[in-house]
C-alpha cells in the first residue's frame, strides 16, 4: 500500500468505519474501496473512473478531494514510470500477453473520448457532405486486405467478474389503453451523481418528442434533501434539461418524479429503425425507447443530449435498475424486459443493469417457450406464423447457447423475442422485436431472412446490451458484430449454409466503402445498412483471419469482460485487439476506416 492508500485507510480508521460501513454510506461497492485503499486501479474502467469514486471517497472521510488527485496523479506517475522501465523497447503487447487495465491504458494513452466528436462537428461532416456529393458512396474498391494471420497461442483472461458500476434507479407505473393507443405513466428516477463533477442540471432524453403530441409531461417534480418541489424544465428536440433546485456534488442523490402522456404514432408495415421501435399497428403495440432516460455523462462535454434521426438507431444510455409495473387490458398479452410476475391484467418487470426497459403488447399472440440452461426464452407469435416462431424459437435459444459459450454468459434469465409489424429487428435488453415481414417470408428452411436476422438480434444481447456502445457516432462498433455473429451461428449451426450467409447478407449487395461514419451521414437505410452492416461483416472477417481464432475469440470474450455494462469505444476496441495479436492490423483500419483509430 503506497501513500494514497495508507492516507484513505488511516481516515477511515479514524472514523471507526469498516470498510463494509463506508459501502454503505458512499453507495461506492465494497471491492471499489478497497481496490482504493491497495491502490489496485485494475477494476475500474478508466482513470476517470477512479477519480469520480476517489473523489467521492475522499470527500466522505472529511478528507479533501483535491488532495486526493494529487496523490492519485502521483501515483499513475510513478506506475508509468516503473513499467516504461520494465518495458525496455517493447512497446507492443506480446500475443496473449495478459491486458493491462483500460485505466492504465488511459492514463498512457490520452483521453479515450476524443474520438467521439461533438454534435457540432457532426453537423459539420454533414455539410462537408453534402459538398462532396455522392463521392464516398461511389468509392469504388474492393477489400483486398492481406490477411496474415499470426499463430498466437490463446489469451488467458482473468476469470474474475468486474464489479459492477452503480447505475439510475428507474420504478415505472403505465396504464395501458391498448385499444386506444395510449398510456398514463408515473415515473420515478432516482439518480445518483457518479460524474467527478458538480452538477446544476440532468438530462432526460425523451426520444418519444421527436413525434409531434406523442409525448405529454404532466408534472415533473423534484426531490432533494427530502424536499419536493416543482422542477424548472427546457425542451430542446428530444432533450430535456431539468434545472436542479440545488447543486449536486459527486455521490449526491437526487430524485425525479414525472407523470406523463403517450400517445402512440401508427408503424408502418414497411418501416425500419427508430421509426419502427415505437407506436402501434393493427395486431400490437411496441414501447421501445419510450420513457423519459437520463442521458449518458461524457468528461469534459458534459450531458449527453441526443438528436432525432430517422436511419439507425439514435439512442445511447446507460445501464440502470428498472422496477416497472404496467396494467393492460384483459386479454392483451405483454412481452417485456426482465422477470415477469403476473397478476390478473397488472403485469410486473423487475431488471438490474440493464441498456433499456422495452415492452410491447398484443391481444392475439401465442406464446412459446423453452429452456438454455438458467435462461428461459420465450417467443410471441401472431397466429398463423407458428411455424416462423417456432424456428424463432429454436434459433433465439441455440444463439443464445453459442453466444454465451463464445462471449460469456448471458446476464439475465430470461430473453423475448416478439413479431411485431414493421420491416426489421430492433434490440432492447433482453427483449427483441422481430418484423412480421420477416416471418411471412418464411419458407420453412434455414435460408431464409428469418433465421440470420433471429441471430443477429441475439448478438445484440452482448453487442448494445452488455457491452454498450456509441450508437450514434460509431455505429458500426455494435451492428459489425452483431452481423457478423449471424455468420458465426451459421457457421457453428448450419455449416451447409454459409456461402448461402455471405450472398444473402453481404455479396447480393456488392457493399463498398467504409464503415466508420455517423448515422447522421447516412442518407437512407440502404448506404447504412451497407456500410455498419454488410462492409462491417467484411472488416470482423478480415479481422478474424489477421488475428487467427485463439487470439480473435479470446479478444472478444475479454472485450465483453471488461467493458460489461460500460460504453465501449472504437478505441478500446482497437486497443484490446492489440494486446491479443502482434498482427498489423493499421492496413485493415487503412481498408475499413476513414480515420485511422490507432497508431
Ligand atoms: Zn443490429
Amino acid at each position: 500500500m503506497g501513500e494514497l492508500g495508507e492516507w484513505l485507510r488511516t481516515a477511515r480508521e479514524g472514523r471507526s468505519l469498516s470498510l463494509e460501513q463506508a459501502a454503505e454510506q458512499t453507495r461506492i461497492p465494497l471491492s471499489y474501496l478497497k481496490a482504493l485503499e491497495e491502490e489496485d486501479f485494475s477494476p475500474f474502467s478508466s482513470s476517470l473512473h477512479v477519480r469520480g469514486f476517489l473523489r467521492t471517497y475522499a470527500g466522505s472521510l472529511g478528507l479533501d478531494p483535491e488532495a486526493a488527485m494529487e496523490l492519485y496523479a502521483g501515483v499513475t506517475t510513478s506506475l508509468r514510470r516503473k513499467r516504461a522501465a520494465s518495458r525496455g523497447k517493447a512497446s507492443t503487447p506480446a500475443a496473449g500477453a495478459p491486458p493491462r487495465s483500460p485505466a492504465e491504458a488511459e492514463e498512457q494513452g490520452g483521453r479515450s473520448s476524443t474520438l467521439v466528436p461533438d454534435l457540432m462537428l457532426a453537423l459539420a461532416v454533414l455539410l462537408l457532405l453534402a459538398l462532396a456529393g455522392l463521392a464516398v458512396y461511389h468509392f469504388r474498391l474492393r477489400p483486398q486486405v492481406a490477411a496474415v494471420p499470426t499463430e498466437g497461442p490463446a489469451p488467458t483472461p482473468s476469470p474474475t467478474p468486474l464489479p459492477v458500476f452503480e447505475g439510475t434507479d428507474y420504478t415505472i407505473d403505465v396504464q395501458l389503453d391498448y385499444a386506444g393507443h395510449k398510456l398514463a405513466v408515473q415515473e420515478r428516477i432516482d439518480y445518483t451523481n457518479v460524474t467527478s463533477q458538480t452538477l446544476s442540471d440532468l438530462m432526460l432524453n425523451v426520444h418519444p418528442n421527436h413525434i409531434r403530441n406523442a409525448f405529454k409531461l404532466t408534472r415533473l417534480r423534484v426531490e432533494v434533501d427530502g424536499k419536493q418541489e416543482t422542477a424548472e424544465v427546457s425542451q430542446v428536440g428530444v432533450t430535456c434539461r431539468v434545472q436542479l433546485p440545488r447543486e449536486l456534488k459527486p455521490s449526491e442523490r437526487v430524485t425525479l418524479y414525472l407523470d406523463f402522456q403517450l400517445s402512440l404514432p401508427q408503424i408502418s408495415p414497411s418501416a425500419e429503425f427508430s421509426d419502427a421501435g415505437f407506436g402501434y399497428s393493427k395486431r400490437s403495440v411496441s414501447l421501445g425507447n419510450w420513457y423519459p432516460v437520463v442521458a449518458p455523462y461524457r468528461k469534459d462535454k458534459g450531458w449527453y443530449g441526443l438528436t432525432y434521426f430517422p436511419v439507425g438507431d439514435p439512442f445511447v444510455t446507460e445501464v440502470a435498475d428498472y422496477r416497472v409495473t404496467i396494467t393492460a387490458t384483459e386479454g392483451v398479452v405483454l412481452a417485456g424486459t426482465g422477470k415477469e410476475t403476473r397478476s390478473g391484467s397488472v403485469w410486473s418487470y423487475e431488471v438490474d443493469q440493464a441498456r433499456s426497459f422495452a415492452f410491447a403488447a398484443s391481444d392475439r399472440w401465442q406464446v412459446t417457450s423453452r429452456q438454455v440452461g438458467d435462461v428461459t426464452v420465450q417467443a410471441y407469435t401472431f397466429p398463423g406464423n407458428e411455424p416462423a416462431g417456432e424456428a424463432v424459437l429454436q434459433t433465439a435459444a441455440q444463439s443464445l447457447e453459442l453466444f454465451g459459450e463464445l462471449y460469456g454468459p448471458y446476464p439475465y434469465a430470461e430473453y423475448r423475442v416478439a413479431e411485431t409489424e414493421f420491416a426489421g429487428g430492433m434490440e432492447y435488453t433482453g427483449l427483441t422485436f422481430l418484423g412480421a415481414a420477416f416471418y411471412d417470408q418464411y419458407d420453412g428452411t434455414s435460408r431464409s431472412g428469418l433465421i440470420p436476422l433471429t441471430a443477429h438480434e441475439a448478438a445484440h444481447q452482448w453487442f448494445y446490451g452488455l457491452v454498450g456502445s456509441d450508437q450514434v457516432t460509431e455505429p458500426w462498433l455494435d451492428e459489425a458484430l452483431a452481423e457478423y455473429s449471424g455468420y458465426l451461428y451459421y457457421e457453428r449451426m448450419l455449416p451447409d449454409d454459409t456461402l448461402w450467409w455471405w450472398s444473402y447478407a453481404v455479396d447480393q449487395w456488392a457493399p463498398t466503402g467504409k464503415i466508420d461514419y455517423l448515422i447522421y451521414e447516412f442518407r437512407d437505410n440502404r448506404g447504412y445498412s451497407d456500410a455498419v452492416y454488410r462492409r462491417g461483416a467484411e472488416f470482423v472477417r478480415d479481422l478474424r483471419q489477421v488475428m487467427s481464432d485463439p487470439a480473435f475469440f479470446g479478444f472478444l470474450k475479454e472485450y465483453q469482460r471488461r467493458h460489461a455494462y460500460r460504453l465501449a469505444t472504437s478505441r478500446e476496441f482497437f486497443s484490446l485487439a492489440r494486446e491479443f495479436t502482434t498482427a498489423d492490423l493499421v492496413p485493415l483500419q487503412e481498408e475499413y476506416f476513414r480515420q485511422r483509430v490507432l497508431p
